[in-house]
């Protein structure tokens, strides 16, 4: 299968030939492993009539799989020796498959539009730097995603992952859950990728729901959101303050939306968010 074609041999021999030092700045960190790979894609779910978009393809060692198992991939890569690369290397490796890559040589970051066929599912081994922003600017941009499944480290993985309550639940995780019910799949160790990182890495899985029900846009209440989180050890009747325009609004609002003003952020839920913004435009 696909997962077998880019082994370790393979990538450095790839490496060398395009004298590719990997970078920090970028993430470069390739995935050497196919059971991860494999791993990946069936935890992805894809199926064969889908169209994915892949972020930070590196020398292909997921793109490769998802090729296989999807009706398209995009691949979003920022290094341009990559993105080059990577058409050689499936016409190369896989040559039945290069009529389904798109390949986007962009900072994922401010690209705005992908080509067709619009995605459905964003998979990725993301560069760990900037994982956590390029996912949520993904989500918003892309409405026709209904899955996500993507390896960062670890720690980023939890934070997304967690429930109202738990010590790193936090902005990350209650912007994700305004989309998508969010799990930490599974971990992964460091020495899948060469070279390894030093720290290890968990797959985090998104599955699409509808929003909560609100009259308060995602943009007033992501506000909110940073609001209380900017002041995580406030209370939210204080870390509201500002956001709110008083105190006494702040607490007026929190308690018309059935919610104890002397709580912290880091115990709601984000359709509790939804309700206190929903009182600033009433
Ligand atoms: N998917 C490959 C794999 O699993 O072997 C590579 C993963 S590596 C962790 C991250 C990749 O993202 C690198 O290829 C890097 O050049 C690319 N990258 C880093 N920052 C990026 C950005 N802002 N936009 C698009 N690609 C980026």
């Amino acid at each position: 299968d696909a997962a077998t074609l880019l082994t370790a041999p393979r990538v450095r021999a790839l490496a060398e030939q395009l004298q590719l030092r990997p970078t920090k700045q970028w993430g470069q960190n390739f995935v050497i492993d196919p059971n991860t790979v494999r791993k990946i894609v069936r935890l992805a779910g894809i199926g064969p009539d889908e169209s994915v978009v892949e972020i930070g393809p590196g020398l292909g060692s997921l793109t490769l799989p998802l090729l296989e198992a999807a009706a398209h991939v995009t691949a979003v890569e920022i290094d341009p020796r990559l993105a080059t690369q990577l058409p050689l290397t499936v016409a190369d490796l896989a040559l039945q498959l290069t009529d389904r890559l798109a390949v986007v040589q962009q900072d994922a970051m401010t690209l705005m539009t992908l080509p067709d066929p619009q995605p459905v599912a964003l998979v990725a081994n993301l560069p760990y730097n900037v994982a956590v922003p390029v996912v949520l600017s993904f989500l918003e941009r892309f409405p026709t995603l209904r899955r996500v499944l993507v390896m960062v480290q670890l720690e980023v993985a939890e934070r997304l992952a967690a429930a109202p309550g738990n010590k790193v639940y936090g902005v990350p995780s209650v912007k994700a859950g305004w989309y998508a019910d969010v799990r930490l799949a599974d971990r992964v160790g460091r020495n899948v990728f060469w070279p390894a990182p030093n720290v290890d890495s968990g797959l985090v899985s998104m599955t699409f729901r509808e929003p909560p029900s609100t009259t308060a846009s995602r943009k007033d209440v992501f506000a909110c959101v940073d609001a209380a989180f900017a002041a995580r050890r406030k209370t939210l009747r204080a870390a509201l303050a500002g956001w709110a325009g008083s105190p006494v609004e702040a607490e007026r609002m929190l308690r018309a939306a059935g919610v104890d003003p002397s709580l912290r952020g880091e115990r709601l839920t984000i359709g509790q968010f939804a309700a206190i913004a929903e009182q600033r435009i009433g």
